[in-house]
């Protein structure tokens, strides 16, 4: 049995309601760099065209059929162009995550800014905990700051997975 799903398994069988958060670029999503300053200018057309990792979409496809998990998407977008061609890449690339479930954090309509995005996961997380009487909270990411701060911030009632542990 694959390590990661072996892992989410077992926390499903400690819990009564769990919520596993995904991020977009770098986890679900290849993450060209760019020359600082540039983004802005040249993200037209481009995220929608970036390729998915098959690996890890195929392992939370797996994952999405374990009947006391929920599935979110959980990303941030500097943005509002990028928060519309990620919704199209969604549907064109995941089909077991449905948009009701999809949370895409928009800078550029103040939903999160420089000084809190290491925070607003968090945050989001909590809040959709508290909402849904969610036990457990997961977020698979690829950012350490963003995961080291989930952590902080939701002790144990989270469990909080770098990118690299669903790839062994
Ligand atoms: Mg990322």
């Amino acid at each position: 049995m694959d390590f990661f799903i072996t892992e989410i398994n077992k926390i499903c069988m400690e819990n009564k309601k769990v919520a596993m958060f995904i991020d977009m670029d770098g986890t679900i999503v290849n993450y060209p760099v760019y020359l600082k300053g540039t983004i802005s200018n040249t993200t037209s057309g481009k995220f929608i065209n970036e390729k998915p990792i098959k690996l890890i979409i195929d392992k939370l496809e797996e994952i999405s059929k374990i009947n006391n998990i929920d599935l979110y998407i959980l990303t941030l977008s500097k943005n509002s162009i990028i928060v519309e061609e990620k919704k199209e890449w969604l549907k064109k690339n995941i089909n077991y995550i449905t948009p009701n479930r999809w949370i895409i954090l928009d800078k550029q309509k103040g939903e999160y800014n420089s000084d809190n995005r290491d925070y607003v996961k968090a945050w989001k997380m909590k809040e959709i905990k508290e909402k849904y009487n969610y036990d457990k909270v997961i977020l698979l990411d690829d950012d350490h700051e963003i995961l080291k701060t989930t952590l902080n911030e939701l002790k144990e009632n989270s469990k909080v997975y770098h990118i690299s542990t669903a790839i062994i």
